[in-house]
């Protein structure tokens, strides 16, 4: 299957599913997450405020946003621009109507960056929305422990990759 037909028939799947059935799948992929212990031992953590098909993320971000030094996506043009989410910081709606913190782009590292994803594969590839947005953040993150989040029909056994596709340490599911 070709990087397109995949994602349609990912969209299709995500139909499927209601709305509290994905809900729960989030709860139990973010429980899972808390426990990892690339998690645990992370400060600066790189997550994503997520869209309406995407494992749900906005009360993981409230809750660990004053735990955890936590950066948050902001999308400018073509690029992710890593964005702290400190104390003081708003959350303001941006492009694609996803919330992002209203702050000055973060230079600093990090120790843990969590990937969103239309699918992932055994092997940590990941397939996107078709942009390549995560693709070039990553690219100037190699070294970085990187997890991909999925609801359980995300995660396949093969997906098409190709050169410039960045790839995931870990992936966490439902199962
Ligand atoms: P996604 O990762 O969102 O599923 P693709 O992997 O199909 O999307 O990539 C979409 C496009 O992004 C590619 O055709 C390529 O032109 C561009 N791209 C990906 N990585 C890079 C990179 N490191 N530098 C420049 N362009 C890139
Ligand atoms: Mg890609």
């Amino acid at each position: 299957m070709d990087k397109n037909s995949l994602r349609q028939y990912i969209r299709e799947e995500k139909k499927r599913h209601s709305k509290s059935e994905l809900l729960s799948q989030s709860e139990i992929i973010l429980s899972k997450l808390e426990n990892n212990e690339h998690f645990i031992e992370a400060k600066n953590i790189m997550l994503y405020a997520s869209l309406p098909d995407e494992v749900y993320t906005l009360d993981f971000i409230e809750k660990w946003r004053n735990k955890k030094h936590i950066i948050l996506p902001v999308v400018l043009g073509d690029d992710i621009i890593p964005t702290a989410l400190e104390y003081e910081v708003s959350l303001a709606k941006g492009s694609f109507n996803i919330p992002e913190p209203q702050n000055n782009p973060y230079k600093g590292n990090f120790d843990l960056i969590i990937v969103p994803g239309m699918a992932f594969d055994k092997q940590g590839n990941r397939l996107g929305r078709g942009k390549g947005y995560y693709d070039r953040f990553l690219v100037n993150n190699k070294n970085v422990y990187k997890i991909g989040i999925c609801f359980d029909f995300q995660f396949l056994d093969v997906i098409p990759s190709e050169d410039h596709d960045q790839k995931i340490d870990e992936i966490i599911t439902v199962l």
